[in-house]
C-alpha cells in the first residue's frame, strides 16, 4: 500500500544572488515498510528534499509547488500547528551529524524525554521509562540515559539520534546520512539497527546517502538525484547492475566490487552546476562525456526505460 506520494516537489531559496531551484519537480512513491535511498553528491538536493517533506525548511526556503500525501493528507497543505501533530508522530527525521544535532549542555536521556513529553503528553516518569525502552532498543545501556553527549562515542550519539528520532513511532522514517562521519565497523552496526527496527516495526525509510553502498546495504529501491532533479529511478538492482544514465553510471563506479578498484564519486570530472544560473538542456551536459548537441538545449524527460525503472537521458536506449 502507498503510504507517502511525493509529485512534482519544488523548492527554491532566496539567495543574495538571486533565486536557487534546490529540488526541481522531484516525484517518488514510498510503500508501507519499503526504504528508498536518496543518492547524489553533496548540493543536489536531498536534504532539501527531507527539509521540504517535513517542512522543516529555514525561512529562506519556500516549497513552490507539487505535493506530499501521507496517508491520503498532503503534509503541504496543513498549517504549522497541523505539522507539527504529524512531525515526528508520522513522520521523523535523524538528522546527519548527531555530534551537532544534540544539544551538548542537556543529558541525552532529557532530550529525548522532552520530546515524548511534548508529543505525547506523557508524565515525566512515563516518558523516562519510554526513553529506556528506546535506549535498550538501539542497544545502549539505559543506565547511561544520564549522560551528556560528550559521555558518548560517535556511534552511541548516533543511535540515541535513531531513538530520539523513533520516540513517537513514526511510520516514515528519514535518515539523513546516519552513517557519515562514523568508522566502517559502526557503520555497518548501525546500518544492521536500520534494517532491523524496520523490519521490527514495518518503517518505511527514506535514506539520504552519498555512498551507494550503503543504499544498496539498506534499500528497496532509489532515485538519484542530481542538481535538484531526479535523473534515475528505479530498484536498487536496476540502479546497480542496470544503469542506464551516466552519471549513474559514475556514482556506480565507485561502488567497491571483487573485479575493480574503488573509486570516490568525487572523482568525477567537474563539479553540479551553480543552480543561480543553471546550465540549459541537460544539467549534466557540461560533464557527460556522451553529451550532443541537443543535450545542449533540451532537458531530458524522466522516462521509462525498463518495469518501474526511469532515467532523463536523450541516449539511455544506447547507454542501456
Ligand atoms: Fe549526457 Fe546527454 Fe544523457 Fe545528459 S542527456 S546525461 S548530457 S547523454
Amino acid at each position: 500500500m502507498c503510504l507517502l506520494k511525493v509529485r512534482d516537489l519544488t523548492t527554491q531559496f532566496n539567495t543574495s544572488k538571486g533565486v536557487v531551484k534546490a529540488v526541481d519537480g522531484i516525484s517518488f512513491e514510498l510503500e508501507e515498510g519499503e526504504a528508498i535511498g536518496l543518492v547524489g553528491e553533496s548540493g543536489c538536493g536531498k536534504t532539501t528534499t527531507a527539509l521540504s517533506i517535513t517542512r522543516l525548511l529555514p525561512e529562506s526556503g519556500r516549497v513552490t509547488h507539487g505535493s506530499v500525501t501521507l496517508n491520503g493528507k498532503n503534509l503541504l497543505d496543513l498549517n504549522e500547528k497541523q505539522i507539527r501533530r504529524h512531525r515526528w508522530n508520522d513522520i521523523a527525521i535523524a538528522f546527519q551529524g548527531a555530534m551537532n544535532a544534540l544539544n551538548p549542555v542537556m543529558k541525552i536521556g532529557d532530550q529525548i524525554i522532552e520530546s515524548i513529553i511534548y508529543h505525547h503528553g506523557k508524565s515525566y516518569a512515563n516518558a523516562r521509562k519510554r526513553a529506556m525502552e528506546l535506549f535498550e532498543l538501539v542497544e545502549i545501556d539505559p543506565k547511561r540515559i544520564d549522560q551528556y553527549p560528550h559521555e558518548f562515542s560517535g556511534g552511541m550519539k548516533q543511535r540515541a539520534m535513531i531513538a530520539m528520532s523513533l520516540a513517537c513511532d513514526p511510520k516514515v522514517l528519514i535518515g539523513d546520512e546516519p552513517t557519515t562521519a562514523l568508522d566502517v565497523m559502526v557503520q555497518a552496526q548501525i546500518l544492521d539497527l536500520l534494517e532491523r527496527l524496520r523490519e521490527e516495526f514495518k518503517m518505511s525509510m527514506i535514506l539520504i546517502t552519498h555512498d551507494l553502498s550503503v543504499m544498496a546495504d539498506t534499500c528497496d529501491k532509489a532515485a538519484v538525484m542530481y542538481a535538484g532533479k531526479i535523473v534515475e529511478i528505479g530498484s536498487v538492482e536496476q540502479i546497480i547492475s542496470k544503469s542506464t544514465h551516466p552519471y549513474t553510471k559514475k556514482l556506480v563506479s565507485s561502488f567497491p566490487n571483487i573485479n575493480g578498484k574503488r573509486e570516490l564519486p568525487e572523482s568525477i570530472p567537474g563539479a553540479p552546476p551553480d543552480l543561480i544560473d543553471p546550465p540549459t538542456g541537460c544539467y549534466f551536459h557540461e560533464r557527460c562525456e556522451f553529451a550532443t548537441d541537443q543535450c545542449k538545449t533540451d532537458p531530458p524527460l524522466l522516462e521509462e526505460v525498463g518495469a518501474g525503472h526511469f532515467a532523463a537521458c536523450h541516449r539511455k536506449e544506447e547507454l542501456a
